[in-house]
């Protein structure tokens, strides 16, 4: 499932290509993909100018030219990629395909997503009002989301996957985050120290930089950029997938469990 790094990374690549032009029209395939909307899409989203990409978390939305940026009531077009979601820029030849739009300029804009989890949302913004600000906003505050995370009577793990409290962390980056401070993935978030919470937030920021750097994760072909092309942050991981490897710190076989239902990789022994 794609996590904040990737999510920039398909926000990066489509901005230059979207931002300046305004929507011709909007072809939508079956309903799930514009889930919840009453309104055909293409009614929505005609003669409307993109002014931005704009992205929190694994949340990525178009801003329009006549809506106030400040106001969370304003309108935007949530674009969330689900588990599989793609954008891809130009005619696109897939049996996935669920929404094309054509843009001025003679853009093409074509939404796949072979497990229908993604969709086109036309709404309010303030719809993710409750989703936390992300490690790599300018204005996260990591001392106030250590004492949040501290607050939590849950293992730290299921703590970082809580999106209310900092976004766009998923279950790759959790387990990365984890393995670089040398916290237990089952260690109650309310033990921590705060400047143990503090580095946490830290090594999740690093790694998703590092992860953004290469174009984000790829373990098969679900996700992709705007290009098509795959990321390249797999070859770095430490934890996530490693069950049974060596730790790369220590050479203690790295053990899998479950927290919250979610499959888990860590240390046994420096963690
Ligand atoms: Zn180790």
């Amino acid at each position: 499932m794609p996590e904040l790094p990737e999510v920039e990374s398909v926000r990066r690549g489509l901005a230059p290509h979207v931002v300046g032009r305004t929507f011709e029209s909007v072809e939508v395939l079956p309903p799930r993909s514009n889930r919840g909307q009453d309104e055909p899409l293409s009614g929505l989203l005609e003669g409307k100018e993109i002014s931005a990409v704009a992205r929190r978390g694994k949340f990525m939305w178009l801003e329009f030219v006549g809506e106030d940026a400040m106001d969370p009531h304003r309108d935007v077009l949530f674009i969330h990629l689900g588990m599989s979601g793609q954008i891809r820029i130009g005619a696109t030849e897939s049996s996935h395909l669920r929404i094309t739009a054509q843009l001025s300029g003679g853009v093409e804009v074509c939404f796949v997503d072979q497990r229908t989890f993604g969709y086109w949302l036309y709404a309010p913004w303030d719809k993710i009002a409750h989703i936390g600000i992300d490690p790599l906003e300018p204005d996260f505050d990591s001392a106030a989301t250590a004492r949040r995370l501290r607050a939590k009577r849950t293992a730290v793990k299921t703590a970082l996957l809580d999106q209310t409290l900092t976004s766009g962390i998923g279950n790759i980056y959790a387990d990365e985050s984890l393995w670089d401070a040398q916290i237990s993935p089952r260690k109650k978030a309310s033990t921590l120290r705060q400047k143990d919470a503090v580095a946490l937030l830290a090594a999740a920021q690093e790694v998703m930089t590092a992860a953004l750097k290469v174009g984000g994760t790829s373990f098969d072909s679900l996700y992709v950029n705007v290009n098509g092309e795959s990321g390249y942050f797999s070859r770095s991981l430490a934890a996530y997938g490693r069950a049974g490897q060596p730790c790369l710190r220590c050479e203690t076989p790295l053990e899998r469990c479950i927290i919250s239902g979610r499959s888990t990789h860590f240390c046994p022994h420096c963690q």
